[in-house]
This record gives structure tokens, sequence and C-alpha cells, in this order.
């Protein structure tokens, strides 16, 4: 089984396991993100610990996210992430999605021809997947480590934003897969949404921005791939979602939507094919890893 080191358990220093000083990122009026010097992690400090983690995804993860996560919204980014998959994968094969909500990514994967499975900590999110005749399997299987399957393909759909230790968690998903095997990721764009606060301060939407515990540049996530045995293969934008309504200003939530989806989206897809996929700068990417030693 996995065991957190006395250095991580305690929420010190950096997943990669540099020992470097961290600097200060940003504050909130209740938060304190520092970066690290070696691999640009950006993250919540000191960080949640597992237990913190637990509790909320199986109590209070439906109120704030879950139903957002389960809207039509979504859809697009799922269609994106199956497509994404399905030009480094062909036929489908099996494949586990870690996190998978109320399972309409497992439903879509299901339609494209894969064999799914998926693990989720809030349990009402998992009933309405069963509901679905989606395969949930117990969370508590991924720390035992003793699989009887491995899977061509593991899924981390905006999960490593909100898990104890990501690097824990990609070595978790790298020891699921089958020679050969993939890891695809999606994630919340660290780059751009850092890029973004001064321009939302200026607008007084800064409490609109939701951080998350782990804020990742592309570079970031690459080196915490590498760190984790795995070798990254393909990186791009990931299609926007609109994320949940501010409660306060709901129109103000469209309005930020609209603008991404009609500029901020085509303008991140020019900047990235003019420079041959060096800048990924949409408000989220995806990322697909291979174990390494293996072939496709
Ligand atoms: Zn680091």
């Amino acid at each position: 089984m996995t065991t957190l080191s006395d250095h991580q358990a305690v929420g010190l220093g950096c997943p990669c396991g540099a020992n470097e000083p961290l600097g200060e990122a940003f504050q909130t009026p209740t938060r304190r993100y520092v970066r690290c010097p070696v691999c640009d992690l950006v993250f919540l400090k000191p960080r949640p610990t597992r237990d913190t983690l637990e509790e909320y995804f199986q109590e209070d993860y439906d109120g704030d996210y879950g139903e957002v996560e389960a809207s039509d919204d979504r859809q697009p980014v799922f269609q994106s992430v199956v497509h994404h998959l399905s030009l480094y994968r062909s036929p489908p094969g099996t494949l586990l999605d870690i996190g998978c909500g109320d399972g309409e990514f497992l439903v879509l994967c299901r339609d494209a021809g894969w064999s799914g499975s998926g693990v989720e900590l809030s349990k009402r999110a998992a009933m309405r997947a069963a509901q679905k005749s989606v395969t949930v399997l117990s969370p508590h299987m991924l720390e035992g480590g003793e699989w009887a399957q491995h899977f061509d393909v593991v899924t981390l759909i905006n999960v490593l934003e909100t898990v104890a230790d990501p690097v824990i968690m990609l070595r978790q998903a790298m020891t699921l897969l089958a020679p050969g095997g993939l890891v695809i990721v999606r994630a919340t764009n660290g780059t751009f949404h850092l890029s973004m606060r001064a321009p939302a301060r200026w607008i007084g939407s800064q409490y609109d921005q939701a951080f998350h515990w782990y804020l990742y540049s592309a570079r970031a996530l690459t080196v915490l791939m590498e760190g984790a045995g795995l070798t990254v293969i393909s990186l791009r934008n990931s299609k926007p979602s609109r994320g949940p309504l501010s409660p306060v200003h709901p129109w103000f939530s469209q309005l930020k939507w609209t603008l991404s989806r009609s500029v901020l989206w085509p303008l991140s897809q020019i900047l990235y094919y003019v420079t041959s996929g060096r800048l990924v700068w949409a408000p989220s990417f995806e990322i697909i890893a291979q174990r390494s030693g293996s072939s496709l």
C-alpha cells in the first residue's frame, strides 16, 4: 500500500519531492498559495490532508460542484477527451475513470466502444452512476494496489486539482495500466487562470475565480508525470466548460462563459497551432502520457 512520507503527510514541501524553498504565488483572504521553483506547481499551503479530502468528497462535493459536473455543459468536455483518446488508442479497450462523478463520461465512452469502469468518492454521485448501469468500483481498491485487472487507459478528468497528492495519484494510475497503457488528464490551466488574476481584480470579479488546491501549468504536470514514471505523448487545449455560476452575479458568470467560448477558445487554438503546440493557453488542457518503457 502506498504511504505518505512524514514530509508529505503534514503538507510540507512540493509533491515533486524538491527540497528547494517555496516561493509565494498569491493569497486570497483565506488561502495562501506557493510555487515550487523546481516543477512550477502552484499549490495551497498547507496542503489538505487525505482525511480532509475524503470527508469533502463524501459529504460536501455534491453541494459545491456535483450538480455542475453532472450538467449537459460538461458534454463537450467529455467528447473532447474521448476524441483525443481515439487518436492514440484504437480500437477502444478497457478504461478506468478515476473520479467518475455521476458517470456521464463513462456513458459516452461506452457509446464509443470502450469497456469502462469508474471510481468515485462521492456516495451520491456513485449512486447516480450506478443507476446508469455504469460499473463503479470501491475507491479503497485503488490504494490496495491488488487489482485483478489492468486497464488500457486510466482517465483523470479534473481530478488532480483536488487530490491529497498528485504524484501518488499518478503512480497509482500507472500501476493500474496494462503494458503500453495510457493516462489522460484534463486539468485547469494554472498559467491561464493566474494570468487572469489582475484583469479579474480590475472588474471586481476576483472572488469568482475558483482556485482549487493545485494549479498546474503544462510544464508542472509534465514534470510530475515524468516523476511518476510516465512519458508525455500529447498535450493540447481542452474544450472550455462553463463552471459554477456565481450565486451573487449569475449574469456575470454567463458573460464570462460567452467570452470564453467565443473569444478565448478560438484565440487559444490559434496560438496553439501557430506555435506548433508549444503554447497551451486555454482555461484547461488535456495531456496524454504513456507508461514508460512500453510502446504504443
Ligand atoms: Zn515541485
